[in-house]
């Protein structure tokens, strides 16, 4: 999401005069684009800008910049508290980044945190950062209506709106244009995706038909579905064609109802898993993984095991795994008492890693001897007489291929595994 955002900010302020460098030490501007979604992830920020402070020290006219999720939560409090920060700007005022740039040149502070109701910046079309030159993001939506109990998303980035279909798809067609051969669409809840051009609704699973027809070699991968509204019609959309991903990012957050509920996620424990039986009979190779939070306000034991006897029954490919970390304003802030001590939060995350650990490991080990279609994404980072690239089901494979080069396909037979990776060869 934050790579996403970071292209349309580089699009905006790209013209005469403007061009980025790769060493700080060199910039006149440096705008952090920040997440909020964690407090580990704000403290990275308060960590950096005292990095930067000496930078600051040796040109007087470098301006710093906080833009993003946390400038929308902390807005005045970072110039107050931060003297280093010349210009906020939250994830809705982007277009003005000229102006308050400007206004930050003339040596006064410059702030922008309005959230909007429309914005979507269809209309720009993002600088890409990301160097494969092979696969890329593109934002579908923005903002979140869920309300989970735990999440400041809805505080930081406003509603939800969906972003015009036109739009999309003329970007996904000159992505193909300039040889990118994968896109992932990103939005909070993918599936309330809905464009109304003259009457006529476009879902998400017609847009993703739509991308998915733009061309066969183009590969479509999604993120994220909301366990409470992933549809059959989805899947079955998914089912027919062999360019959209068989892959499902499909974030449980706990294996607990009763946790559920408290977390307002709008499902219980017996339609996650209906949800899983519906992906393994409709999609039978996909792949899936889950996001899971430990130690959310109320959990006991049992809970916990709940989380982890759902993990192991769903057999997830991957998982993201965090411990509960209480945001300010948020509906469990308000309402409920984190009550779960810091050392149980943790002893618990430890022991769901080691199991995920197994079940990814275990995941891999199935492919072996099996052959896949592979994307090429370039030269594998740890050996290079090896390429890399991802199976549909995303997982990462490396092999030797003299002669093949970024954003061909490749027929991989996988020969060994790693907990994280398949090793194999061309066939
Ligand atoms: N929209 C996505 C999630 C976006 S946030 C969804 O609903 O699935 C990414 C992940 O961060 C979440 O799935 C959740 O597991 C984690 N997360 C969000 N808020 C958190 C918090 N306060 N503490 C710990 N983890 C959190
Ligand atoms: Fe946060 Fe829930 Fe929205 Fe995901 S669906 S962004 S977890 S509020």
């Amino acid at each position: 999401m934050n790579v996403a955002d970071s292209e349309v900010v580089i699009s905006i302020l790209s013209g005469p005069g403007i061009t980025t460098v790769s060493d700080p030490a060199d910039a006149d501007l440096i705008l952090i684009n920040t997440c909020s979604i964690r407090e580990n992830a704000e403290q990275k920020i308060w960590s950096r800008l005292k990095a930067l402070n000496y930078l600051k020290r040796k040109n007087s006219s470098l301006k710093i910049g906080i833009i993003g999720c946390m400038a929308e939560r902390l807005k005045e409090q970072l110039i107050e508290k931060e003297r280093l920060v010349d210009i906020v700007a939250g994830p809705d005022s982007y277009r003005e980044l000229p102006l308050l740039v400007a206004e930050a040149e003339t040596g006064h502070k410059a702030v922008n945190v309005l959230l909007s109701r429309e914005e979507t910046y269809a209309d720009i079309s993002p600088v890409r950062m990301d160097r494969n030159g092979v696969t890329s993001f593109v934002s579908i939506m923005r903002g979140c209506n869920n309300m989970c109990a735990y999440c400041v998303v809805p505080y930081v980035r406003g509603a939800e709106r969906s972003r015009d279909s036109q739009s999309v798809e003329s970007e996904v067609r000159e992505l193909f244009e300039k040889g990118y051969r994968e896109v992932t669409l990103l939005g909070q809840n993918v599936n309330s995706y809905r464009w109304n051009e003259a009457g006529i609704i476009t879902g998400f699973p017609e847009l993703l038909r739509k991308i998915a027809e733009i061309n066969p070699g183009m590969r479509v991968r999604y993120s994220t579905s909301h366990p409470k509204d992933i549809s059959d019609d989805l899947l079955h959309t998914m089912a027919a064609y062999d360019n959209i991903c068989k892959h499902i990012h499909l974030p449980a957050q706990s294996g607990s109802t009763r946790i559920l509920k408290l977390m307002n996620r709008k499902y219980t424990r017996e339609w996650y898993m209906n949800r899983i039986e519906a992906i393994r009979s409709i999609l039978p190779h996909c792949s899936i993984s889950t996001d899971m939070i430990t130690g959310f306000c109320t959990e006991n034991e049992s809970d916990h095991r709940e989380s982890l006897s759902l993990m192991e029954w769903a057999e997830f490919d991957f998982a993201y795994m965090f411990r509960y970390s209480e945001r300010p304003g948020t509906g469990a802030a308000r309402k409920m008492k984190d009550d779960v001590p810091d050392e149980v939060k943790a002893a618990r995350l430890t022991e769901m890693i080691a199991l995920q650990n197994r079940l990814s490991a275990r995941s891999k080990r199935k492919d072996v001897g099996k052959s896949f279609p592979v994307l090429i994404e370039g030269v594998s980072k740890r050996s290079p007489d090896y390429l890399s690239g991802r199976t549909s089901q995303n997982k990462v494979v490396v092999f030797p291929a003299p002669g093949k080069r970024k954003g061909e396909y490749v027929n991989v037979q996988i020969e060994r595994s790693t907990s994280a990776t398949l090793i194999g060869k061309i066939i």
